[in-house]
């Protein structure tokens, strides 16, 4: 193990060779055209139980609108998966399904609407975004105004709809199934630029920090994710 002193703090500049192939198993994975934008869930386990399931299923980054605070908060039920997924905050739902759709995302609502389709009959292997809506109202009007369809999971029983975080495993799993028959998992998603800043932040996160409060770019890994400059 090779650890450098650097002012009173100790970082390790080499990890554990079956932890890099770890990370690069997760990170050839990850799908950067698969996402879910929420719309105002603010509870911290539904919020939790959404990035776990994106972790699960190779979602790169989960993309949130909250009009009562900008920073979410995670509960035990996230199980550190936010440390692998992703966060991107915006302004408001307008501007968020517009970011979404100029990166040639379709932007699908879960919304039980009379429009919405069944989940089961979208093609997941193109780039797509899942909107969920907030707990106790659902997809606002103006957000479902703005996507591009809406899906619904069939219902059978006397309550009318699902838990946000369990509609999200339910979609994002088909998803998942599609993308794997595909052959979507068994390429590298991410461009390679991407790809080496991800590396270097889930290695080495104190490090990563450190450079970029200095404004450097991160140094180079060696074969076996080793820090090749000296710090
Ligand atoms: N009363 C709200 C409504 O009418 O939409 C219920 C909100 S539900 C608890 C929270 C979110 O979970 C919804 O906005 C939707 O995104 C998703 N959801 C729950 N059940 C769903 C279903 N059967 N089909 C599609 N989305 C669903």
């Amino acid at each position: 193990m090779i650890k450098c002193l650097l002012g009173n703090y100790l970082f390790l500049t080499k990890m554990i060779p079956r932890r890099y192939e770890r990370l690069k198993r997760v990170l050839n994975q990850r799908q950067p055209d698969l996402t879910v934008l929420t719309e105002d869930v603010h509870k911290p386990h539904n919020l939790s139980a959404i990035i776990r399931t994106c972790d699960a299923v190779g979602v790169f980054a989960v993309h949130a609108v909250n009009r009562h605070s900008d920073t979410p908060t995670f509960s035990q039920v996230a199980q550190g998966s936010e440390k692998w997924v992703r966060l991107h905050s915006h302004p408001d739902i307008k501007t968020a399904i517009k970011y979404l759709q100029e990166q040639n995302h379709q932007v699908y609502a879960a919304h039980l609407s009379e429009t919405a389709i069944d989940y089961r009959q979208v093609d997941y292997t193109q780039p797509t975004a899942i909107l969920l809506g907030t707990e106790k109202w659902g997809v606002t009007e103006e957000a479902s105004n703005l996507v591009d369809r809406h899906i619904m999971i069939p219902m059978q029983g006397m309550v009318q709809s699902l838990n946000v975080s369990v509609a999200n495993a339910v979609i994002l799993f088909e998803a998942q199934r599609q993308r794997l028959k595909a052959g979507l998992y068994d390429q590298v998603r991410l461009d390679p630029e991407t790809y080496k800043q991800v590396i270097f932040e889930w290695g080495y996160p104190n490090i990563a920090a450190m450079y970029r409060r200095q404004g450097k770019p991160y140094p180079e890994l060696g074969e076996k994710g080793e820090i090749l400059a000296t710090l």
